[in-house]
């Protein structure tokens, strides 16, 4: 399990799994992920969303990727804890599942300066080779600026390559989120190739969990 790299603002458990951790730790599938951005809260069905919240504790929810970012985010609701995890491909993100749980958040009295948030492991931008219409449409966001797109610096490729954190860092930062409050871990799926699946490099099943549990 790789653990965020923030102190929670209160007592919790969060991880994000890898291909050598115990399945059975894991959260029960509540969400039916369509790259979207709908963020939902309810515990009792499947539904068909990105993003799962809640105020309960002791019950773990969380998302299922394999190259995509999973978000975890942490902070206190009229005083109480709130936490969510959202799945971020480039779909989702340009789509507003970062900025949608934010303002969730935040219509719930959520305190931004007291938000922990994290973004786990995902295809980073040595590996994350994009056609220009991906870029065309992350280009359209208003927290966009140039250097989340390389071109033609990773080996023989002339393709632009896409950071996915950033493009979420630099819509969270634009929210109003604090930098020092940022736990993320900056691995890539497709290079650790011993820790953590990668539907790219050709796991086509197999998912990793962004998960938290508010203890
Ligand atoms: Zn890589």
């Amino acid at each position: 399990m790789i653990i965020p790299q923030i102190t929670p603002p209160f007592l919790l458990n969060w991880g994000f799994s890898t291909r050598l951790d115990d399945l059975t730790e894991l959260p029960p599938v509540r969400l039916s992920q369509v790259h979207g951005c709908k963020v939902v809260s309810s515990l009792d069905e499947v539904q068909e969303a990105d993003g799962l919240w809640t105020t309960k504790p002791c019950t773990r929810i969380g998302v299922r990727v394999a190259d995509c970012v999973p978000i975890l985010l942490a902070g206190f609701a009229r005083g109480k804890p709130w936490v969510a995890t959202l799945h971020a491909g480039w779909r989702g993100a340009v789509a507003g599942i970062f900025r949608n749980g934010i303002e969730l958040f935040k219509a719930q009295g959520g305190d931004l300066a007291s938000l922990a948030w994290s973004f786990g492991p995902c295809i980073q931008p040595c590996h994350f080779e994009v056609g220009t219409e991906v870029i065309e449409a992350a280009r359209i966001d208003s927290a966009w600026h140039d250097a989340l797109v390389s071109m033609g610096s990773f080996g023989s490729s002339e393709k632009p390559h896409l950071d996915l954190h950033g493009l979420l860092r630099a819509q969270g930062l634009s929210m109003g989120l604090n930098p020092a409050n940022e736990g993320s871990v900056p691995l890539c799926t497709v290079c650790q190739s011993d820790l953590l699946w990668s539907y790219r490099r050709g796991d086509r099943t197999e998912r990793q969990w962004g998960w938290i549990e508010i203890g």
